[in-house]
């Protein structure tokens, strides 16, 4: 028997045979990412159905030398949910329960491989609210956006995924099983290794469940769509409604090219009298209508307004549908986006836009940038259409140059996976990247956990 039918026996007496997939046709959707730009060949994917199952495929794969990628609903935008060179995905959607929900301590115990929809109904039903959304919450796992730390619609309000995670069980690398799962809101006790698991991107270990902080629902929501003239016309509304005491739950920004071709793929009307150069879109609690009509009213920069009742508003569309629309156009181009998604000091916003435009438009003259993102966190995801693959790196280098010039962030929330492994340097000193080299020592010391992921 050659080696990999060894394994694939050995990875068949850990999960069952029929979760053991190695057939190319049956593999390709868990091998290439969502971009459509990552990809690459894998031994095979196992689809374990409880935590000691992934255990044993990790010690299989452990004792064969062979490199793991966990996975989850495979929507990651930074290239670390597939494999490379080969390494076994492991795959977590089969672990699909949610356990508990604790509506007294507001908290929901769920495996890693719930959807963030599920998690989000499961809260609803109790009356309570994951205090994570992002669009991708159908097919998004609450391990992934564990692993990735995902940022997502509500961080103004919430702060992002590592701010509600308050346990996890997780596989080490030698198979071991750890589990933080005290859930109390006090718990001074050792490193937190919850916090460190959170965003490490698969490349420590394999979160198997979660238990995840959850919030009260807001009442009296409303959500408005305004038209302004700039980013800095969107800050001064934004601004405008935190000092009049709302409680902003959402707080987004797109422009006018990118709402055009959001018109045009989900073929929605235009949703104000007129277009307008930037749009944001509120969600604000605690408020009834004319609370918010009169703060727009006050505003200068509103050049129109729409405001209804939410927090579920069909004007949410506008902005949701920017990630599915700009793959839409990049399909028709024949070549896959570039997307970056970094963040800038909320008063260099503006200025950093500005300057992605004029230096990609110089650089590249063929190539569009549409732009949208987290206003109050100043968290802009740029998106180059048009971008030759040989060229990706070259444009993605253009950019990330200029978020460091204006004091930024090479990655605000999807990680920096293999897509930016590269530019690390320019925002984590030798010292900084030595010491995430000495955990991921610590915890894979045969390096079989997303190998590339992450670190140079
Ligand atoms: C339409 C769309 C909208 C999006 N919007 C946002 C947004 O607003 N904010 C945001 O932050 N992201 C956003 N994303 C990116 C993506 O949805 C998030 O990164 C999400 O957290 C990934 O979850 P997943 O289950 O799909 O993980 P995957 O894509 O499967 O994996 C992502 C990473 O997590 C690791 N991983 C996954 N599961 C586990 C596990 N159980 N244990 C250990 N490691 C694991 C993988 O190895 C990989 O490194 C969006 C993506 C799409 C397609």
């Amino acid at each position: 028997m050659r080696t990999p039918d060894v394994l694939l026996r050995r990875l068949a007496d850990a999960v069952g045979f029929e979760h053991v997939l190695s057939d190319d046709t049956v593999t390709a959707g868990y091998t290439t990412d969502w971009t459509g730009r990552w990809h690459g060949p894998t031994t095979a994917v196992v689809r374990p159905g409880s935590t000691a199952e992934v255990s044993e495929v990790v010690r299989v794969c452990a004792a064969a030398g062979v490199g793991v990628v966990p996975q989850g609903g495979n929507t990651g935008l930074v290239g670390a949910s597939v494999p490379v060179h080969g390494e076994v995905v492991l795959n977590l959607r089969r672990l699909n329960s949610i356990e508990s929900v604790d509506s007294v301590g507001r908290t929901l115990a769920a495996q890693a491989g719930v959807t963030v929809a599920t998690a989000q109904q499961a809260a609803a039903d109790a009356g309570l609210m994951v205090g994570v959304d992002l669009a991708a919450r159908e097919s998004a796992t609450l391990g992934g956006i564990v692993a990735t730390n995902a940022g997502g619609l509500r961080v103004v309000r919430h702060g992002t995924t590592r701010a509600q995670v308050v346990g996890v069980e997780a596989v080490l690398a030698d198979g071991a099983v750890l589990r933080r799962w005290t859930g109390l809101a006090k718990d001074n006790v050792g490193y937190d290794l919850v916090g460190l698991l959170t965003g490490s991107e698969g490349t420590l270990a394999v979160i198997t469940k979660v238990l995840l902080r959850l919030a009260p629902r807001p009442v009296r929501v409303q959500v408005a769509l305004v038209g302004v003239p700039s980013l800095d016309a969107a800050l001064e509304v934004l601004s405008a409604n935190v000092d009049a005491g709302h409680t902003v739950e959402a707080a987004e920004f797109f422009h006018g090219d990118g709402l055009a071709l959001v018109r045009e793929t989900l073929g929605l009307h235009r949703p104000l009298g007129a277009d307008y150069p930037t749009y944001l879109l509120l969600e604000l609690s605690n408020v009834s209508e004319d609370d918010v009509a009169a703060v727009l009213t006050g505003c200068t920069a509103v050049g129109d307004a729409t405001i209804g009742p939410g927090p579920a508003s069909r004007l949410w569309a506008y902005r949701e549908s920017h990630t599915e629309a700009v793959s839409a156009a990049a399909a028709s181009l024949g070549t896959p986006a570039v997307k970056v998604d970094v963040s800038v000091p909320l008063p260099r916003l503006q200025s950093f836009e500005d300057e992605v435009r004029a230096v990609v438009g110089a650089r590249f003259s063929t190539v569009d940038v549409i732009t949208y993102g987290h206003l109050a966190e100043g968290n802009s995801h740029v998106n180059l259409l048009g971008v030759p693959d040989t060229e990706a790196e070259d444009a993605t280098d253009t950019v990330l140059r200029l978020v460091v010039d204006h004091g930024g962030s090479i990655s605000a929330e999807h990680g920096v996976g293999r897509a930016k492994r590269r530019w690390l340097p320019l925002v984590r000193s030798a010292a900084d990247v030595a010491a995430m080299q000495a955990v991921k020592r610590a915890f894979d010391p045969a390096g079989i956990f997303s190998p590339g992921v992450l670190l140079p």
